[in-house]
């Protein structure tokens, strides 16, 4: 009888798992088990009465490197290169991203001519802060909170305006809390490689396997920025789901598993309420909180380090205005906590993607709520209703962008615990799981946006490593 892998959660991750063991030449069987009735987890994607996109979670998705190529290889696999809407290199959305500080959108400078000005909110060019970091010296800490690696690399207003906001747009989080080897890697290992963030990006670029495929040169071709898809991102979950079906993969929606246990030969149960399934092996691709609850008293040490790896809030508000303009042509624009505690940041969607704008036309924002000021709220037991995060990104979207006329449309979600937070010393987390899955032998491995990356591309790519995994395969082939 041939092998039972079952997968836990039809997010992006066990989707991109349950695609790469469905994908090999002895495949195992293939069960995976979504607890709600929808697949793509945070990726969602609705409509407008007038057809317009609204995404409810992530929007675009990076081009740029190996987990970048890598991503667009399974979009053309999937048959959806017509669907592409690309962010080209010479598109406002691909060149401008701006600050919002002391009142006012800050272009970020870009290229090196940008570097030698003057740069407000900066006091002083951006030229200082990477002579800064070219002659600092290599950090000793096995890890480091953004705020003070950029500190100490780069100075006291990159570190407060520019890190700060990175972390609230990327993981809603804090930049005094955030870890930077888990959070931003390339960042450290260029300072732990070249003792330079500048001097290892330049010099560290360029490396691990190169994939080829026709979306991927013309990508590189046209230095797409970011991409989406004409539907939206959730077209990406249906079409794995509708490969996975072709395949025989079992999917299984509305049901949540409850509880898992190992039996004797070293076989899992998993239950599912009323019924339950057997596996020989497990790829858990739910959040690593959910999952400790799942584990049985044999891997309490596990538990334990998986429950300490805990998620944030984010409010998303999707706001369409008629016959409004923007001030600023670009991406979007992301708010330091200094600045405003309740907005992390607006993204123009309708800049970058206006084919998304439906049949009468308006202009299509995204304003993210979150950070201290929404965590606050949720540790006192406030009633967080609809109303308060709509009111509070209409005023946004007025003060610091001059939309001052009510929106045509709105659409509020208040996702919970959506994003990871991978706080100082998020590394040792990982070992230590690692390690007990290795001494135990638990034919379990882990997958998704809790252990090694939050972006679509990094969920993928770890359920690629978990299939390559359990198949016994060479990951990076
Ligand atoms: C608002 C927002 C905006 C974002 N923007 C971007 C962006 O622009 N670009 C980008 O690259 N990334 C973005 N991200 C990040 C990215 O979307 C997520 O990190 C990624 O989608 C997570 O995928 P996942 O499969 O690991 O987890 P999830 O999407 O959380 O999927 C886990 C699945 O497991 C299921 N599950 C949970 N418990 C159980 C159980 N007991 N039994 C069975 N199933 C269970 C859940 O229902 C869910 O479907 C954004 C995220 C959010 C929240």
């Amino acid at each position: 009888m041939g092998r039972t892998v079952v997968v836990l959660g039809g997010g992006i991750s066990g989707l991109a798992a349950s695609y790469y063991l469905s994908r090999a030449p002895c495949a195992p069987k293939v069960v995976l088990v979504e607890g709600s009735e929808r697949l793509g987890g945070w990726i969602r994607s609705v409509r407008g009465p007038d057809g317009a996109v609204f995404e409810l979670g992530p929007r675009g998705i990076r081009p740029a490197g190996a987990l970048g190529a890598r991503t667009l290889l399974l979009v053309s696999e999937l048959g959806l290169d017509s669907e592409v809407l690309p962010v080209r290199g010479d598109h406002p959305a691909a060149r401008n991203r701006f600050l919002y500080v002391g009142g006012a959108l800050h272009a970020l400078p870009s290229g090196i001519r940008g570097l030698l000005r003057p740069s407000p909110p900066f006091s002083k060019p951006l030229f200082w802060a990477g002579l800064r970091d070219l002659t600092t010296p290599r950090g000793k800490d096995p890890d480091e909170t953004v705020h003070s690696f950029a500190q100490r690399r780069l100075g006291s207003e990159v570190a407060s305006l520019a890190m700060d906001s990175l972390c609230r747009g990327v993981f809603a989080g804090n930049s005094r809390e955030l870890s930077v080897r888990s959070c931003f890697p390339s960042l450290f290992q260029a300072e732990q490689t070249h003792r330079s963030i500048l001097l290892g990006l330049l010099l560290g670029a360029g490396r691990g396997p190169q994939l080829d495929s026709a979306l991927i040169r013309q990508a590189r071709a046209e230095r797409w920025s970011q991409w989406s898809l004409r539907g939206g991102l959730e077209t990406l979950p249906q079409a794995l789901n509708a490969h996975l079906t072709s395949r025989g993969v079992s999917v299984l929606q509305g049901q949540p598993v409850c509880g898992l246990s190992l039996q004797a030969e070293g076989r899992w149960k998993v239950s599912l309420g009323d019924s339950s399934l057997e596996a020989d092996h497990i790829i858990s691709a739910i959040p690593a909180s959910v999952l400790s609850k799942l584990l049985p008293a044999e891997a309490a040490p596990l538990a334990r380090a998986l429950s300490t790896i805990t998620a944030v809030s984010v409010a998303v508000v999707n706001l369409q205005y008629r016959g409004a303009r923007l001030p600023v042509q670009g991406f979007g624009h992301l708010v330091p906590s200094s600045e405003d505690p309740v907005i992390l940041g607006i993204v123009y969607d309708s800049v970058a993607f206006p084919e998304q704008d439906g049949s009468s036309p308006g202009l299509r924002l995204t304003v993210m709520l979150g950070g201290s000021w929404l965590q606050t709220l949720e540790a006192r037991g406030c009633v967080l209703s609809q109303e308060l995060f709509q009111q509070e990104a209409e005023k946004a979207a007025a003060t610091q962008l001059g939309l001052n006329e009510p929106p045509s449309h709105c659409l509020v979600h208040l996702h919970k615990n959506s994003i990871p937070q991978y706080t100082l010393g998020h590394w040792q987390k990982l070992e230590s799981a690692a390690q007990f899955l290795a001494a135990q032998k638990l034919p379990l491995t882990l997958a998704g946006a809790s252990y090694e990356g939050v972006a679509v591309n990094d969920c993928i790519e770890s359920g690629r490593q978990a299939a390559a995994r359990v198949l016994g395969t060479e990951p990076n082939s």
